[in-house]
């Protein structure tokens, strides 16, 4: 199949209606008068032609060629760059090579057997926004003033107009649209931004983006000069927005309509910025607006800090730490115990207003000051040096220098540090930052929140002289509000954050790190739909800087992107300081049944328990805990048990409000939704028959029980996300496993991340089989990663580890692939499996969830969209089908698949689709882009 794009393209190249002469060279002219192709060599460029054929060259348009870009999945063009002699302020600077379509801007025709929707995507990054469907269509480049060519502002605006030939722009200007782009990709940063530097004057009427899910800028006068990207305050609806000064004003309104921006702000947002911020618009189907909320998503940032009551925690020696007072404590330390808001207290603690009261009546949190402020911890004047106190191994510094040599050559790269768990990856980028850093610019270290531990903040400090500025969701009000503030002005160049520190103000970026790139917790679900990852790794490409992702388990993704050359692989082979890989074995279930227990309570006639450790797994825990090791036991499983039901009848404890089940938490005394946190008292009796009721299943807590009935002795320690509430809460776990205090730690997939415990030395996986059989693609993957990650906690220091994984499925391959070590091999058994099936990274998907409180309009709404589904070449949709859990909080839910081969953009197609559709009310549309999650 001939993409559509390419149908546009070969009707650019035929016009050959007549030819004009310029400077010996032939020109291919198009039907609009006031524009021509010109073949250069390879190249095409657009030219101007102004009356008596006098042609003025308004920008180096070169199409070339297309190829497949595989990282975005999409055709795109290469054109070559040529210096321009007749555009006196040439913004490419002399600049040749080759580049891609995002940094141009060019005319095309199309007919109307184009899919224009789909051909505009692929070069105006999905401005699908244009909503032309079928009909017949010109679209073209020209400059918008004179001014900006004046100015030498590479920049064009992009109008149409349907079933009309436009002859004349001026005539017609009120009823065609803008679209305001940026050109220069690969001109210093600096050098680009002095293009665009009073860029607008006063009086100018211009459209800011605000920081708000539905829009996609509205127009304001400016009452004094801006630029492109500049912050600037007005208000929408009366409420006051910090936005963005995005481009020329489009909305064709009368001049008395439009509203004066009320400030503009001496800081700004790089062209490449605003770039990144359409690119992923377009990628992601965020709205502009929404994509800019993560990034302006610090209140009164550009004010001065409020004057407000700040209490500071007082905890004396003696004092009994309630969970709320644990959690309030944490919070502190989360900022460094700097003072603190009530309201501040409640959101990072999560505790109520009437704990945080209680407090001050007690005294534990005392009134300070009146003005929010930051401790030194957080000092702007931070400058890190690097302490030479870390010798990296051979395989280290082949790595490192690899990553140091691409980014002294500047430019994008993207290089995957693929090394075994205690392989030392962490110096090895902590190298790469100091690199960046030390050439002055910014880096970025992303991590899962989890992995934001005391451990590596000390080993950051030990490289580097001094704390890292960390930035995560439990910070204050004033915290977050002075590191936005110094990113944005330059003083703080390194941070150490999750996801949400990809959307600080970055001011010459030069190094993103992503650790753990595999993680899903980089998958943002709620307020939107992006992987952080993949966003990283976009504005690294858009920016020009190198990228470095690190994982012991890599994701299909990266991997794929590796096998294509577009990522470099550095591999690190051996555990560092000698450490050995733990020996990893399967019991196999159906020869070892556990044997069943009983809890010393217990009567001498009631009945036998259920157990669920082997006896090879006891034996290897009783063996661990005569040689005075630690153990790990890891079931993902929250809860006593996940499944409560009637002996007598049947009955099961279903949520009300979703479609799932309620897991009984025995330290709760109560039944609690995993999908909405509703809880219930648990019952005794069965509420339609009165009879006994008993729970099924194993979770956290059931195996605590066992353990503690076989080994009495043993310190227990159950680790989830119900008794880990804080990162405070995991170190004092973690300081606890280093000081001896625990034999045996019970938990979920908490603990499979990061942490070292050089005396741990046996591990084992109560149910191996959980999750090799979901239904999602990723399932496989997934339970590789995390039964890897677990394996790896083993060991690690001088003594030998061992994991023992209990399976039905000994033979299943993924739990051979890990008790072989074999990670590659399961990696491409895994991509051959999904190569055969069409899906990521060999195939694109789209999941739209459609959700209604009520059901017949959500089934209305759900056959309107089956009625209007777009057939397209090479995208298959498929729904509506109820999602894999129909109703959460009394929300129904429906859900539909589109899937596409990876030559197609299925983006473009989803957004004309939806929009051809009317949403009622109550009804929620969720666009999931390369979806993780498939619920
Ligand atoms: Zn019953
Ligand atoms: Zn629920």
């Amino acid at each position: 199949m001939i993409p559509p794009v390419a149908r546009a393209t070969l009707q650019v190249a035929n016009f050959r209606r007549s030819r004009v002469m310029y400077g010996g060279n032939k020109f291919r002219q198009l039907p609009s008068p006031q524009f021509a192709i010109a073949r250069n060599g390879a190249c095409w460029q657009l030219v101007h032609i102004v009356p008596a054929n006098k042609v003025v060259f308004i920008e180096h348009i070169l199409a070339r060629m297309y190829d497949f870009d595989f990282w975005n999945c999409q055709w795109r063009y290469v054109f070559k760059r040529i210096r321009n002699p007749l555009f006196p302020h040439d913004a490419f600077g002399g600049h040749t090579g080759v580049q891609e379509f995002t940094c141009f801007e060019y005319v095309f025709v199309v007919d109307d057997k184009t899919d224009v929707p789909s051909a505009l995507y692929h070069f105006y990054m999905g401005k699908a926004q244009f909503g032309l469907c079928g009909t017949q269509c010109t679209i073209f480049v020209a400059p918008i003033e004179q001014a900006f060519m004046a100015n030498a502002v590479t920049h064009i605006a992009i109008r149409y107009k349907t079933d009309q030939n436009i002859t004349d722009f001026k005539e017609q200007f009120p009823h065609v649209r803008t679209l305001v782009k940026f050109v220069n990709n690969g001109i210093e940063k600096n050098e680009k931004n002095k293009y665009f530097m009073g860029m607008f004057k006063a009086g100018d009427i211009v459209k800011v983006l605000i920081p708000n899910v539905a829009n996609a800028g509205y127009d304001y006068r400016l009452t004094v000069a801006a630029d492109i990207g500049q912050f600037v305050a007005c208000r929408v609806m009366n409420r006051p927005y910090v936005g963005v000064v995005w481009g020329i004003g489009d909305s064709g309104l009368p001049a008395e309509k439009i509203k004066d921006i009320i400030t503009v702000y001496d800081a700004r947002l790089a062209v490449t910025d605003l770039q990144w911020i359409a690119k992923m618009s377009t990628w992601t189907l965020m709205s502009l607006g929404a994509v800019l909320r993560l990034i302006v998503n610090v209140p009164d940032a550009f004010l001065p800090p409020k004057m407000e009551q700040l209490y500071e925690l007082n905890i004396a020696d003696g004092v009994r730490m309630t969970a709320p007072r644990l959690a309030v404590a944490d919070a502190f330390a989360s900022n460094d115990g700097d003072p603190m808001s009530a309201s501040d207290v409640q959101n990072i603690a999560h505790v109520s207003a009437a704990v945080v009261r209680t407090m001050i009546g007690q005294g534990l949190l005392v009134p300070r000051e009146q003005r929010a402020s930051v401790s030194a911890a957080l000092r702007r004047d931070i400058i890190y040096h690097d302490c030479g106190n870390i010798k990296l191994n051979a395989e280290q510094q082949s790595a490192a220098d690899k990553i140091g040599a691409a980014i002294d050559a500047g430019g994008f790269s993207v290089h995957l540090l693929d090394g075994i768990t205690g392989s030392g990856k962490t110096q090895v980028y902590f190298d790469a930052a100091w690199r960046a850093y030390s050439r002055g610019a910014s880096v970025l270290l992303m991590m899962p929140e989890i992995a934001l531990t005391a451990q590596f903040m000390h080993r950051f400090a030990a490289r580097f002289g001094a704390a890292p500025v960390v930035w995560h969701s439990n910070l204050t009000a004033a915290r977050r509000r002075e590191i936005w503030r110094g990113v944005l002005n330059g003083e703080i160049r390194m941070v150490v954050g999750t996801r949400s520190a990809l959307f600080l103000p970055w001011q010459k970026l030069g190094l993103i790190v992503v650790d753990e790139e595999h993680d899903t917790s980089y998958k943002q679900e709620d307020m939107g739909n992006y992987h952080a990852r993949d966003m990283a790794v976009l504005r690294a490409k858009i920016a020009g800087f190198p990228v470095v992702l690190a994982s012991a388990t890599p994701s299909a993704e990266t991997l794929q992107n590796v096998a294509l050359g577009k990522y470099q692989l550095l591999r690190l082979t051996s555990r560092f300081g000698g450490a050995q890989m733990p020996k990893i074995e399967t019991i196999d279930l159906r020869e070892n049944r556990p044997d069943t227990y009983q809890l010393p309570s217990d009567d001498a006639d009631s009945a036998p328990r259920t157990g669920y450790l082997s006896t090879p797994l006891c034996d290897a825990i009783s063996e661990t805990l005569a040689a005075g090791r630690q153990i790990m036991l890891f079931i993902n499983r929250r809860g006593f048990a996940p499944i409560v039901q009637c002996k007598k009848c049947g009955w099961v404890a279903q949520c009300p409000d979703c479609s799932v089940g309620m897991t009984y938490h025995r330290a709760m005394g109560k039944l609690l939704c995993h999908m909405c946190g509703r809880t219930a008292p648990m019952l005794a009796k069965c509420p339609d028959c009165g009879g006994d009721v008993s729970t099924r299943g194993a979770g956290l807590e059931k195996i605590a029980e066992e353990v503690s009935a076989r080994f009495p002795s043993a310190r227990v320690v159950l680790v989830s996300s119900d008794t880990i509430s804080s990162r405070q809460s995991l170190e004092r776990l973690v300081a606890k496993m280093e000081n001896g205090e625990i034999d045996i730690v019970i938990g979920t997939q908490i603990l499979a991340k990061g942490h070292h415990f050089p005396n741990l030395t046996l591990v084992g996986v109560v149910d191996a089989d959980m999750g090799l059989f979901g239904t999602d693609f990723r399932a496989a993957e997934h339970t590789f990663q995390q039964l890897f990650q677990v394996a790896g906690r083993a060991g690690r220091g001088e003594f030998p580890g061992r994991v023992l994984m209990q399976t039905y499925q000994p033979d299943h391959p993924v739990l051979r692939a890990i008790c072989a070590g074999d990670r590659d091999a399961f990696m491409a058994s895994d991509m051959a499996a999904r190569r055969a099936a069409g899906m990521p990274p060999f195939g694109q998907l789209i999941a739209i969830v459609v959700e209604g409180q009520k059901e017949s309009v959500l089934k209305g709404f759900c056959d309107a969209l089956a009625a209007a589904a777009p057939i397209a070449a090479g995208v298959k949709i498929m729904g509506p089908i109820a999602a894999g859990v129909y109703q959460i909080r009394n929300w129904y839910r429906m859900r539909f698949l589109v899937a596409g081969d990876t030559t197609t953009m299925l983006q473009p197609v989803v957004s004309h689709w939806l929009a051809k559709v009317k949403q009622p009310a109550n009804i929620r549309v969720k666009v999931d882009v390369n979806p993780q999650n498939f619920m």
